[in-house]
């Protein structure tokens, strides 16, 4: 069977919840690598560098570009934020299933680069909840709030171009769903070439 894992870009609007998923997705499942980005921006409190990003300056950012290092990079509410290359790579030689947590800039820059790589996007159930849990976070200012939901206007119309919606009312059961869905990819005939070529070779074989 198939040995490269493949590659998934979530994205969704600050506030949705994709780290809660996330954590619970990891906490429940084998398999899957997490890509830990580079960004400009200042750590917020309890971010560990290395863990949550690599906070790096702008001027090593810049650097990170030139010597292409990232796999995809895009400029987010006034930050830097990008995909380092090297560790994506190895992780799907490996075979994990390696999952980018990334804004829609830069999922549609690895859809373009990598076509086989598959964007889930997820929302909230409603958009009063989206306001509701970006308020309830308590880490930013009401001016950061109202950026970020402007953005998530701007994000709603980029929606249609991912290839799946992922509702997430609940983070436990979002997992479940989520796992089924990058489970599901490893099926996909396309994806197992090798293995189809050698069934038709053995049973053409057999049958001599
Ligand atoms: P936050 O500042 O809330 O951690 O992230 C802001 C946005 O940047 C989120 O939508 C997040 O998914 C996105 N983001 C995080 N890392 C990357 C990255 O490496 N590349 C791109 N294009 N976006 C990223």
């Amino acid at each position: 069977m198939k040995t490269k894992g493949s590659l998934i870009v979530l994205s969704g609007f600050a506030g949705v919840g994709k780290g809660t998923v996330l954590k619970s997705l990891f906490e429940t499942h084998e398999g899957y690598a997490y890509s830990v980005s580079a960004t400009t921006r200042d750590p917020r409190p309890g971010e560990v560098d290395g863990v949550h990003y690599f906070f790096v300056s702008r001027e090593r950012f810049e650097q990170m570009i030139e010597n292409d290092e990232l796999l995809e990079h895009a400029c987010y509410v006034g930050n830097y934020y990008g995909t380092p290359k090297a560790y994506v790579d190895r992780k799907l030689e490996e075979g994990f299933d390696v999952i980018l947590e990334i804004e829609v800039q830069g999922a549609l820059n690895i859809k373009k680069k990598v076509p086989e790589a598959i964007l889930i996007y997820m929302l909230p159930p409603s958009a009063e909840t989206l306001k509701q849990r970006l308020t309830g976070r308590g880490t930013e200012t009401e001016e950061v709030i109202l950026k970020r939901m402007k953005r998530a206007c701007e994000e709603a119309v980029g929606v249609e171009n991912y290839d799946y919606i992922i509702v997430n009312d609940n983070a436990d059961e979002c997992a479940q769903e989520l796992n089924g869905l990058i489970r599901a990819q490893r099926l996909r005939a396309k994806s197992n070439i090798s293995f189809i070529r050698k069934i038709q070779k053995d049973l053409k074989d057999l049958t001599k």
